[in-house]
């Protein structure tokens, strides 16, 4: 079958709509009619530095279950799915440790699916959203209620997911600790969701947008908000916490010059959690005296972790 989607041929390029071939899932893979696909600002940094060109764009959405493989059990065509864009192998020594979220074989499809000017498409993130049909592993395809409205599910398949897990899977926020959240853009509302799910104590949400921030207090769960145009925030935050610093910084946004803020807002033994995608090329310095003195930004994967969406 043909269809419109989105593809991005070059690397510094807009992307473009595009007519694609799909061919049909293989025997562990589901075809899903896509209802609603999220823009992720990682879509947007794919224009500088996806792996492969051309590509399929894409990778937070839900929708419905069209054709399922010969080994496919857990759905059936009808079902209601979030895409889940990182399939893991279930077999490699990170995934048998519990650290799935490391797994060196994240699964894509068994052979190309899909296919633009007769040569195989590169598929963002194995999911590949922008495009009215999504060929995925099997596992690839989580299944929801139905009565659960598609437009929103499809924020499950990235921000939400990537937001509340860096609360409560990578950092492991305790009820009482005070949170700094840097961004408060998709995924950094959700981190203050997840903050709020973890009984965090104090919650600063810090932006240039006072719409974002708005919504970071009214909706989610924000107890302070900062305009970083209008204060400084390092200061902002010792004032707050009455000079101690915070526990945990959120960097949300990929700026090295606000990963070094966020370290200047930690409390000693604080843990700073990179959330935000980078540029490629980017790099932060940071003073490793005060690994020593104070603890703080413990370069121990587990304490220290790029989690990558
Ligand atoms: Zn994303
Ligand atoms: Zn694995």
């Amino acid at each position: 079958m043909e269809y419109p989607a989105v593809v991005l041929e070059a690397l510094g390029q807009l992307p473009r709509l595009e007519t694609v071939t799909v061919h049909n899932p293989g025997p562990d893979e589901v075809a899903v009619r896509m209802a609603a696909s999220g823009i992720c600002h990682t879509d947007i940094g794919y224009m500088q530095y996806a792996r492969a060109c051309p590509v399929l764009l894409g990778h937070e959405g839900a929708g419905v279950v069209e054709q399922v493989g010969a080994n496919v059990t857990h759905i059936q065509p009808g079902d209601h799915v979030v895409i889940n864009w990182q399939v893991k192998c279930n077999r490699c020594r990170w995934c048998l440790s519990g650290r799935q979220d490391l797994c060196e074989n994240v699964q894509g499809t068994a052979a190309p699916r899909f296919f633009w000017r007769d040569e195989p498409l590169n598929i963002m993130l194995n999911a590949g959203t922008f495009c009215p049909v999504a060929i995925v592993p099997a596992m690839g395809a989580i299944p929801i209620r139905r009565d659960m409205p598609l437009e929103k599910a499809a924020l499950l398949g990235c921000a939400v997911a990537t937001g509340v897990g860096a609360v409560l899977y990578t950092a492991r926020v305790q009820p009482g600790e005070n949170v700094v959240v840097i961004g408060a853009g998709g995924v950094g509302l959700n981190i203050i969701q997840g903050a709020r799910l973890a009984n965090a104590g104090f919650i600063i949400a810090i932006d240039l947008n006072d719409e974002n921030l708005g919504r970071a207090a009214s909706v989610f769960g924000a107890t302070h908000t900062l305009n970083s145009r209008e204060t400084d925030p390092a200061a902002a935050v010792r004032e707050i916490t009455g000079g101690r610093g915070v526990e945990h910084v959120f960097e949300v946004v990929g700026l090295p010059v606000l990963m070094q803020q966020g370290i200047n807002m930690l409390a000693r033994g604080g843990t700073l959690t990179l959330v935000g995608a980078a540029e490629r090329e980017a790099q932060f310095s940071f003073h490793p005296r005060r690994f020593m003195s104070m603890q703080q930004w413990r370069a121990n994967s587990r304490r220290v972790v790029a989690h990558l969406c």
